[in-house]
């Protein structure tokens, strides 16, 4: 059971020194509780305390890696039920389906597809992260077939090995040696067994239950076997039973620390109809699932369901932001347009896109305005024109330029005259209010 504040505040030093952050050892001792900081940040904490506080402070739903190295995707440790709360701290990996029932011609392109499928989405890099590898023939020969090729076709996709038969689960995993897979498909009847391949290829064990009270009577089995981290499957397959399972999963998790069902959720989203595949993926990806397993990997549905990850899994209180830079697009030359905008993200992608819309190869500079779009980062004074200036000028990019022109929001079109002032030699060029103008703005002036 969790402890209450003043349980945890018993066994904190009680010298108030304020090196947590916090005013008071009570005061940080009530932010343990509701698991709003980390025991860590108590440099002066006892050992023995240390243990004792160690249940109160473990994220009630435990890290867990699904494969390793650079495409790694880290599942658990969420803290809230909202993201309005705070952040939902690790996005979910969509893991594409592919069946030992293909031809391996068909199961190389579906591997290919998956591992193709990057792209990058207001400065980040987004993708289909895993594979999930379905043993549907049944036939640990095929099986293991299947698992070559994703090792070779795909050596640092994560994958999660998905079948009933421990036999056949021991022969993928063999593919995956270190690469943190998980394997799927322990129930009732497999538990045992499948947790010892699972721990010799210390890979994370998924349980696939019948629903939420079985699911509970297995992951304890598992815990007396040994097996520490686990992938939850409730059996929800309909859209009204994962929003269910996947909620109830979740509260009780964290508002009752219910360790049975702390851990990493997998929702099976895969349909024959796509759309509706689409629209079951999205709500799992909203309510709680870690790994959402797709049937297919078509690029309209990666875009709807990376946008939308994208949006769930970010801060809600800190804008996205790029960096600061002068980004060209296209190839300019020294007479090639030079614009300036600001990083928010959101900014950014639309300013960079309509430019590209133009044809016309540009300059974009953009400036730091602590990811606020332009006409709130400049009533904030974090887009003036000193600022400007003195990022032009430190840019370095005059050497790059025939001419000293800088083209301005149309909404900031006050600034120029100050600018002007403050950039010895330049010309301030005053272009459109809204981004969709920018491409006829920019064809005019190369007409
Ligand atoms: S760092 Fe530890 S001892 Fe110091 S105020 Fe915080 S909880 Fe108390």
């Amino acid at each position: 059971m969790a402890l209450t504040g003043v349980e945890i505040f018993k066994l904190l030093p009680k010298t108030n020194c304020k090196k947590c952050g916090q005013p008071t050892c009570l005061a940080f001792a009530m932010k343990l509780a509701q698991r709003q900081a980390s025991l860590d940040q108590c440099p002066d904490v006892s050992e023995d305390a240390r243990q004792k506080l160690g249940e109160a402070s473990a994220p009630p739903i435990r890290p867990t890696s699904l494969g390793a190295g650079a495409k790694a995707v880290k599942m658990g440790e969420e803290m809230v039920l909202f993201r309005h709360e705070k952040k939902f701290v690790n996005p979910c990996a969509i893991a594409l389906e592919i069946k030992d029932t293909l031809a391996a011609a068909d199961a190389a392109g579906r591997i290919e597809e998956a591992a193709a499928s990057e792209i990058d989405r207001v400065g980040q890099r987004l993708r289909v992260d895993a594979l999930f590898l379905s043993n549907d023939s049944g036939e640990p020969a095929k099986f293991l077939e299947l698992a070559k090729l994703a090792a070779w076709k795909a050596p640092e996709m994560p994958v999660i090995i998905s079948t009933q038969n421990p036999e056949a689960a021991e022969a993928a995993l063999s593919q995956f040696a270190g690469k943190k897979a998980v394997l799927y498909g322990a129930n009732a009847g497999n538990l045992q067994a499948m947790a010892e391949k699972a721990k010799a290829a210390k890979a994370a064990l998924g349980i696939a239950a019948k629903n939420i009270d079985e699911l509970c009577e297995l992951t304890e089995k598992a815990k007396t076997l040994g097996i520490e981290d686990m992938v939850l499957d409730p059996g929800a397959r309909s859209a009204g039973e994962i929003l269910r399972d996947n909620t109830y999963i979740r509260r009780a998790a964290l508002k009752k620390n219910f360790k049975p069902l702390g851990y990493p959720v997998i929702t099976f989203a895969n349909r024959q109809d796509t759309m509706l595949e689409a629209l079951v993926a999205g709500l799992a990806v909203e309510k709680y699932a870690s790994i959402v397993v797709v049937g297919s990997a078509e690029k309209w549905k990666n875009l709807a369901l990376f946008s939308l990850r994208q949006n769930i899994y970010t801060d809600p209180q800190v804008p996205m932001q790029v960096q600061q830079n002068i980004y060209k697009i296209g190839e300019p030359g020294p007479k090639a347009p030079f614009l300036i905008t600001t990083n928010f993200s959101l900014t950014y992608f639309i300013v960079s896109g309509e430019i590209e819309n133009s044809k016309v190869p540009c300059r974009l500079a953009v400036m730091d305005s602590e990811g606020l779009s332009v006409l709130t980062a400049w009533a904030a004074g974090k887009f003036t024109a000193s600022k400007i200036a003195q990022f032009i000028t430190e840019s370095g990019v005059e050497g790059e330029l025939d001419q000293r022109e800088l083209i301005i929001p149309g909404y900031v079109a006050i600034l120029s005259g100050s600018i002007e002032d403050k950039l010895a030699g330049w010309k301030i060029t005053v272009g459109p209010r809204e981004a969709n103008g920018i491409p006829a703005f920019l064809k005019a002036r190369t007409a």
